[in-house]
């Protein structure tokens, strides 16, 4: 039976909704018809290290309490973030899985014994660097996060990286890259170069849970994380 015209309307209006939200989401947030995503208290580049530090743990107890999506009915743990707060290089994944959202930290799993090692492949401790996802909380059973979800955890990550100011940032995998850079361009296309994203270089890779169950990837991710080292190395020389 065809849809009345009074559905017709609202999925009409839904669609449109969705559509701006999204946009807003990702940092299109010119249009005046929703409420802006909360902007870091000290977001400015000009912010002493100080602020930036207390700025940051702001964000993390909003986000340590958030209910903006359903996810935080079947989390464990919020999964902010870790590593150091002033880092030249951030990686960024997607969501925490099983082992994370039970930690409350990101990548510590197998995969993230992966990460660790590929740090340490560029010389770097795991320490040194900054670890987040898009997704604070874990989707159950590990599945793709929602365009949506995504949409109201990215203030986080944008005010994350606007505090700690990294010079590179790494997104590992097809989602967190498709998610950060609004592309539907696949992983095996975009890696391997740098693209710019808000004024920062993010070079997107393989996922090391990727790696794992395709070992002949990691060739790639070497040449990929060589050119993060190269590039790092530069950058800070410039300093
Ligand atoms: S996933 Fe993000 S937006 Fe959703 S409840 Fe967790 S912190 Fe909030």
């Amino acid at each position: 039976m065809a849809d009345k015209p009074n559905d017709t309307v609202q999925s009409l209006i839904r669609a449109v909704r969705n559509r701006i939200e999204i946009e807003i989401g990702f940092g299109m947030n010119d249009l005046p018809l929703f409420e802006k995503p909360e902007r870091a208290d000290q977001p400015s580049g000009a912010a002493s290290p100080e602020d930036r530090l207390e700025a940051l743990a702001k964000v993390e107890a909003k986000a340590m309490a958030c209910t903006k999506c359903p996810l935080h009915e079947t989390r464990t743990n919020v999964v902010f973030g870790v590593g150091d707060r002033n880092a030249d290089l951030m990686f960024i994944g997607e969501a925490p899985g099983r082992d994370e959202d039970a930690q409350g930290e990101p990548f510590v799993g197998r995969a993230g014994q992966l990460l660790t090692k590929i740090i340490e492949a560029i010389d770097m401790k795991r320490e040194e660097v900054y670890i987040g996802n898009i997704l604070k909380c874990r989707p159950p059973n590990n599945r793709n996060p929602l365009p949506m979800e995504m949409v109201m955890c990215m203030p986080y990550l944008r005010q994350q990286i606007q505090l700690i100011q990294p010079k590179i940032i790494v997104a590992l995998g097809g989602t967190a890259v498709q998610g950060l850079l609004k592309t539907t361009d696949g992983i095996t296309k975009l890696r391997g170069t740098f693209v710019d994203f808000e004024g920062v270089r993010l070079m997107p890779t393989f996922h090391p849970a990727y790696l794992l169950r395709n070992p002949a990837g990691k060739r790639k991710v070497w040449e990929d994380m060589q050119q993060v080292r190269d590039t790092l190395k530069d950058m800070q020389k410039e300093k």
